[in-house]
């Protein structure tokens, strides 16, 4: 019996090897095909920003920062990870950005960190940490980055999108909100698109319970008419009833209470004198009882700014904002009220677009060096350095050989003048310089090509002017 058993063991572990080896071959194969058939692709939800869209990019963030500089804000760059604890904590554990749309992971340490999917809490963080309480109140901050959301990607919904926001902590009073919003709105205008203002205010705290206590009444015989979303929201979120898309939730929420009948006094004269301000710098808005921002940090005012002219336009918000004195000293901080806004910018370059709103389109070049053969080349080189040292906008194609290849390409980039260099000249110390607009060309010494070239470059713009 023994001897058996021992035949069955040794049978299993042949068999054992063999099955191994069989496996190892599949996954080996299984690799390589993998390997084979690999073709990169972008993730689900980002973008590349070519270089043809790179001009709106650096237009609109030109306009913003020089925007917001003249209103006294100063930039800050925060890390684009973070700790995962200080979103749970400031946007919220039942909210949707925390719950389900966060990048997160452990790192090798061990830590939970995440991609931010917004920046306000970090500039929290930042102000805690630096101090910046002991600042001149308020500190007026502004930045711009890339956010990280793992959202259903649709029109206007990335998974990775850039924002540019501004932060004013450290002051309560309604006319910072005012002022906020002004900026926006005046940013939005100076872009070319036309904003819709919806505004609301949240309350605080105290006033907040009264409310959700209203709401919760209201919804709580109406739930089977809501979406299975607004059923959960009904528990964790009910504010959040009130945003959702769903036509059917929509319907019902049309008869919900509004925050505003729930204000306590201080809220409600600080709402008040927000509206004032806005009337006062003419800044037209739409008070909507519907607008409740979807983080938990928010109090008092907040607002949207919707395009005035399309239709689904809570889904195509351009920016949003609003008051979060609570943030910095729930993060730990001493107390220090605040108000801001973030602006989505894949959404407003979509939007300028959309409206043929073209940022206005820089010359590249002005010059074209040109060579033939390897020593002309060299030397092309040591030009080319000296003229772009001086600032003049020079560009070549030295890997090419033929004089007319490279004067196709002059032509194409829409030169003024182009410089050319070839055995002749070089033997001689010269240089041949064309102005591409009459087609004249002069033979120059080759040591005075820099100053030659700005000169002629100087006369055209005379020229210019006087037309
Ligand atoms: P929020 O941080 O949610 O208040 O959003 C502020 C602005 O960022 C919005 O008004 C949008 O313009 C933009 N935004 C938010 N989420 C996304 C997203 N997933 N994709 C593109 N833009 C977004």
């Amino acid at each position: 019996m023994p001897k058996k058993k021992n035949k069955k063991k040794k049978d299993s572990t042949k068999k054992g090897k063999s099955s191994d080896l069989r496996k190892k071959t599949r996954a080996k194969k299984k690799s390589q095909t993998k390997r084979r058939k690999f073709s990169p692709h972008l993730l689900k939800g980002m973008k590349d920003i070519l270089p043809a869209e790179q001009r709106y990019w650096e237009f609109v963030l030109k306009k913003s920062e020089e925007l917001v500089k003249s209103y006294g804000f100063q930039k800050i760059s925060t890390p684009i990870l973070e700790e995962k604890a200080l979103f749970d904590r400031s946007v919220g554990e039942d909210t949707e950005i925390v719950e389900k749309q966060m990048f997160t992971f452990k790192d090798k340490g061990g830590e939970e960190v995440c991609l931010r999917p917004e920046t306000t809490a970090s500039i929290a963080r930042a102000y805690i940490e630096h101090g910046m309480i002991n600042l001149p109140q308020p500190v007026k901050l502004y930045y711009y980055g890339p956010q990280f959301r793992y959202e259903k990607p649709q029109s206007g919904r990335l998974r990775q999108f850039h924002q540019f926001g501004l932060e004013v902590i450290g002051d309560d009073d309604p006319v910072i909100d005012a002022q906020v919003i002004l900026i926006s709105y005046n940013l939005l205008k100076e872009l070319g698109i036309k904003p819709s203002l919806q505004i609301n205010s949240l309350g605080c705290q105290k006033c907040r319970k009264k409310y959700l206590r209203a709401l919760l009444n209201y919804f709580r015989p109406k739930k089977r008419f809501l979406c299975s979303d607004c059923q959960k929201r009904l528990l964790k979120n009910p504010l959040r009833i009130l945003d959702c898309k769903n036509p059917n939730c929509q319907e019902v929420s049309d008869e919900a209470p509004q925050i505003v009948d729930y204000l306590c006094d201080e809220c409600r004269e600080h709402f008040i004198k927000v509206l004032e301000y806005l009337d006062k710098l003419e800044i037209p808005y739409n008070l909507n009882p519907k607008i409740v921002r979807g983080l938990d940090y928010y109090s008092r005012t907040i607002f949207e700014i919707w395009p005035e002219d399309e239709e689904v336009r809570s889904q195509n918000a351009l920016a949003g904002g609003g008051r979060y004195d609570n943030l910095v000293s729930l993060l730990g901080g001493r107390p220090a009220p605040a108000c801001g806004v973030a602006f989505g910018l894949e959404r407003i370059i979509n939007k300028m677009k959309k409206d043929n709103l073209f940022p206005p389109e820089k010359k590249r070049f002005d010059v074209f060096l040109a060579q033939i053969g390897i020593a002309a080349r060299k030397e092309c080189l040591k030009i080319f350095e000296n003229l772009r040292r001086e600032k003049i906008k020079v560009a070549e194609a030295f890997s090419k050989d033929g004089l007319r290849q490279q004067l196709e390409i002059a032509n194409k980039l829409g030169v003024r003048i182009t410089l050319i260099l070839g055995q002749k000249e070089l033997v001689e110390g010269t240089i041949i310089l064309r102005d591409m607009e009459n087609g004249t060309q002069e033979e120059i010494n080759i040591k005075n090509v820099v100053a030659a070239v700005k000169r002629k470059l100087k006369s055209r713009v005379k020229k210019r002017k006087l037309l």
